[in-house]
């Protein structure tokens, strides 16, 4: 496994551009549905520029239709908004006390799914951000 320090160093060392042309590859792969980990790219959230925790390998994306982003009433992917009802659980769909988030919960990884004012339900993380 790889440490904070050499995935800090490696994330940092990631020199190829990260534009609109990689979001919009993000977006489409959201999209499809595609559970992702690593990923260079900055962090989707508001505030100073930096590294998303997916540019570290501490992150990961679960089937991100049934757990989309909600983000200012934007939902990531759109057709996450069939989802967006998380009292009506489908398969796929991390929940509190479900499977999804008690696994990685189990070995210190937290979920996205807590955070209140732009829940990321598809998301967990080591570093709980
Ligand atoms: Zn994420």
């Amino acid at each position: 496994m790889r440490s904070w320090s050499t995935s800090r160093l490696w994330a940092t060392s990631c020199r190829f551009s990260v534009g609109s042309t990689l979001l919009a590859k993000d977006e489409r792969s959201l999209e499809h549905d595609n559970t992702t980990g690593f990923n260079c790219r900055y962090a989707v959230a508001p505030g100073p520029k930096r590294w998303s925790v997916h540019a570290y390998g501490l992150a990961i994306d679960v089937d991100p239709v049934e757990n989309p982003y909600v983000e200012g009433g934007r939902v990531h992917p759109r057709a996450g908004r069939a989802f967006l009802d998380r009292s009506h659980v489908r398969p796929g769909m991390a929940v509190w006390g479900g499977t999804l988030v008690r696994a990685f919960a189990a070995v210190g990884w937290r979920w996205g799914g807590r955070w209140t004012s732009a829940p990321d339900y598809q998301h967990f993380s080591r570093t709980g951000g």
